[in-house]
């Protein structure tokens, strides 16, 4: 099928997160501004508007529209707002987050990607977006506390290290469970001393992996 990425297939595209119910305004409004055709392989660009994961570089995957759509919903995100993901992959879902918080500190441990997804969002303007190379298992004591944590590679758990960065009504969401098949999506709010914990649906990721990517 030739490439067309025209109106029609982005109202498609909109109908269907509603559908799947989607309903904030500003969320379904972050889906339709931002490309996501500039964030897939070439050869994966007539597929970008259909509600599947595709392959990107290094054996990681972009994520479904309705996924990234359901977990920013989640987040109830503000302008005001200093947001942590872990695994950039493409950068769509930080270029998505871009569009409602106000900062964005994403951290990825492939270099490839990490450099490919920061000249991505610089070029469609996403300037409150920072791409780290890291570990997001292990960061950096000096990197603060964050309003927002969105975690988008599985776990087998949440570690104490993210829910220690979660500022006073933080909000963590994470795929939790086996690496290799089906994860419940977790979603950590933090409320006064303690922390409240509800699971929300069932989702697949790509494994969590400790240290920086070796690559060829
Ligand atoms: N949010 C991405 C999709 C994530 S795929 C998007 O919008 O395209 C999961 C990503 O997490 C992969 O790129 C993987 O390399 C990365 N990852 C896995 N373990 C990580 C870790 N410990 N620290 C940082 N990134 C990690």
């Amino acid at each position: 099928m030739p490439a067309k990425n025209g109106p029609p297939e982005k109202m498609l595209f909109q109908l269907a997160l509603r559908r799947r119910g989607i309903s904030d305004q500003a969320v379904l409004r972050a889906m339709e501004e931002v490309p996501r055709e500039a964030f897939v392989a070439n050869a994966d660009r007539a597929d970008a508007y259909r509600d599947s994961a595709l392959g990107i570089a290094c054996g990681q995957t972009i994520s479904q529209p309705f996924v990234v759509a359901y977990m920013t919903e989640q987040l109830h995100l503000q302008k005001s707002h200093r947001v942590l993901e872990i695994g950039t992959g493409s950068g769509y879902q930080a270029a998505i987050l871009s569009h409602l918080a106000g900062q964005v500190l994403t951290v990825e441990r492939f270099r490839t990607l990490a450099d490919a997804a920061r000249s991505r969002l610089e070029t469609l303007g996403c300037d409150n977006v920072e791409v780290m190379l890291g570990d997001g298992l292990n960061l950096p004591a000096n990197l603060g506390e964050f309003d927002r944590i969105l975690v988008t590679a599985a776990m087998v758990q949440i570690p104490d290290s993210l829910t220690e960065r979660l500022g006073p009504d933080g909000i963590l969401i994470a795929p939790i469970g086996p690496h290799h098949g089906v994860q419940t999506l977790v979603r950590i709010t933090r409320k006064g001393s303690g922390l409240e914990r509800k699971e929300l649906v069932d989702v697949r990721f790509v494994p969590a992996l400790p240290g920086i990517a070796r690559e060829l």
